[in-house]
């Protein structure tokens, strides 16, 4: 089931042979994203998945912006992924299986899949956070590993 209008964003991705871009505007302009919550069936605001809008593969990614005072109404936990919280402004708590903490800018917090969580907004300004979740144990290798430099200059 589609979660979000994607049509509506194809217009606005640039696409190269080995990329995709896309300009979700400001942080401050993310409840102008809404999407048809299959469980919860009702519009949510401010959360904008990633994974279509760019054909992403290996991992899905949202970003998005909790108003003052919300929360997130379920406890949830994933079948196969795990995933990472990174809080880029504001503050709030969130709670896995049960534990409650604090969470603020720049505060990362890793979930297994088999973590139930939940987490919420209990300040006066708005919570920005983005998702990412890949399949857990999936990463064979990363950064120097994995990278690899190419002679060629930049050409700006
Ligand atoms: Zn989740």
């Amino acid at each position: 089931m589609p979660i979000q209008e994607l049509k509506k964003y194809s217009s606005q991705v640039k696409t190269g042979q080995n990329f995709s871009a896309f300009d979700a505007g400001s942080l401050e302009d993310l409840f102008q994203y809404e999407l048809q919550h299959p469980r919860l069936n009702r519009t949510v605001k401010g959360k904008l998945f990633l994974r279509e809008i760019l054909d992403l593969t290996s991992m899905q990614v949202s970003l998005n912006r909790l108003p003052a005072g919300a929360a997130v109404p379920f406890i949830h936990k994933h079948k196969q992924n795990e995933e990472l919280y990174i809080f880029i402004k504001g503050n709030g708590q969130m709670q896995v299986d049960g534990e409650t903490f604090d969470i603020k800018e720049g505060t990362v917090v890793r979930i297994a899949p088999d973590g139930g969580r939940v987490w919420r907004n209990n300040s006066s300004e708005d919570l920005y956070y983005i998702v990412i979740q890949g399949k857990d144990g999936s990463l064979s290798q990363d950064t120097f590993d994995d990278g690899i430099p190419l002679e060629t200059p930049p050409s700006w």
